[in-house]
């Protein structure tokens, strides 16, 4: 690799937003991430033997859906949704208090992929050759020699951290340990695939005041094919005490989820994927952080406002343009 190169680290939609701002400038750039897959998050898996007829459906277990604002994010979404990647979903979730369906609450437009939202960050990636990519990578150590920066044996002359912040203030100067403390809430995202639909026609709840669950999704509504497949949140504070064991709670969030949906069935399959980083508690206001004269920053949806995939995607692109 070129020490004239900058380094993404992260290949999350930030860091792919990231790496298109900066080849948009004719920049060389090279991306390293530890999955062996793109998009982070926005993750998104295919179900294989799980002894239904819904082997080769595509799950969201990561990010459930986004919205979009921002008119440059808008714009961007309407070029994903004429290209066939994104759909518009919904504007209508339900509501549960506790164990029970209260309302619907209308709100702005859910988008969702038709592939799974791992996909966008995919299709974001199609200009970016293989040999641009190295995964599955995890940079252990960064430094700098006061002309290049090292990331274990990668050399550049700019790095960008598009990772959660406690991950990316492993690689940053001291100052930034302590000058941005954000908690990070964790997630354990319960998958189930049940043999025929068995609940009412419902896109998703929000599930206040439970103790197990905070949201279901209807995969098969979210993804337009009908698969009767649900995802349920479990609770951050539950989540914490199991992220060494995550299917330790898979039973307790199928109860909670079929108790809110009113299902008598069991699942015939189920699994538990844990998000130790799923979201921070809030964002910080600044579009990114960048250390002008050393050439290092960091996107990610930890800025640009509130946690989510579209703050990630202004985020990153930001930090691009201003590397460039
Ligand atoms: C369960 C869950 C539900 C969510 N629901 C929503 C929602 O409904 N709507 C919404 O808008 N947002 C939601 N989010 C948040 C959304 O997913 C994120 O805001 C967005 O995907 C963040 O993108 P990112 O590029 O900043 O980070 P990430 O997607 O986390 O990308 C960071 C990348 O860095 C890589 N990496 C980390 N450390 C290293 C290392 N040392 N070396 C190399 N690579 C490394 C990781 O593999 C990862 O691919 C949810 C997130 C979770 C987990």
């Amino acid at each position: 690799m070129s020490s004239q190169q900058t380094l993404i680290i992260g290949g999350g939609i930030s860091g792919i937003a990231c790496a298109n701002a900066l080849r948009a400038s004719g920049a060389d750039i090279h991306i390293i991430d530890r999955g062996r897959v793109l998009g982070g998050r926005m993750a998104s898996r295919r179900l294989r033997e799980t002894g239904t007829a819904f082997d080769g459906h595509v799950v969201d277990y990561g990010a459930s859906y986004f919205t979009a604002s921002d008119p440059e994010f808008v714009s961007q979404v309407n070029e994903w949704i004429e290209s066939g990647v994104v759909r518009a979903w919904t504007d209508g979730f339900h509501i549960a208090e506790g164990e029970e369906i209260i309302g619907v609450k209308s709100g702005p437009m859910r988008y969702a992929a038709p592939a799974g939202l791992r996909s966008i960050v995919e299709h974001m990636a199609s200009g970016i050759s293989a040999e641009q990519i190295t995964q599955p990578y995890e940079v252990a150590g960064l430094s700098h020699d006061g002309t290049s920066f090292h990331a274990d044996d990668f050399e550049a002359s700019a790095v960008a951290l598009c990772l959660p912040l406690p991950q990316a203030q492993r690689f940053a100067p001291p100052e930034m340990l302590t000058s941005i403390e954000h908690v990070w809430e964790p997630v354990i995202a319960v998958t189930a695939v049940f043999e025929e639909r068995c609940w009412p026609e419902i896109d998703g709840v929000f599930v206040n005041d439970n103790p197990v669950i905070t949201w279901i999704a209807d995969d098969g509504a979210r993804r337009g094919d009908g698969a009767p497949v649900l995802v349920a949140h479990v609770n951050p504070v539950l989540a914490a005490g199991h992220l060494d064991d995550p299917d330790s709670v898979t039973g307790l969030a199928i109860a909670a989820m079929s108790r809110v949906m009113g299902i008598t069935e069991l699942p015939s399959w189920a699994s538990a994927h844990r998000w130790s980083l799923a979201k921070p508690m809030a964002g910080e206001p600044d579009l990114m952080w960048l250390h002008p004269e050393l050439r290092l920053g960091m996107a990610g949806d930890a800025w640009a406002g509130s946690p989510k995939v579209e703050s990630a995607w202004l985020s990153g692109r930001a930090l691009g343009a201003a590397l460039s």
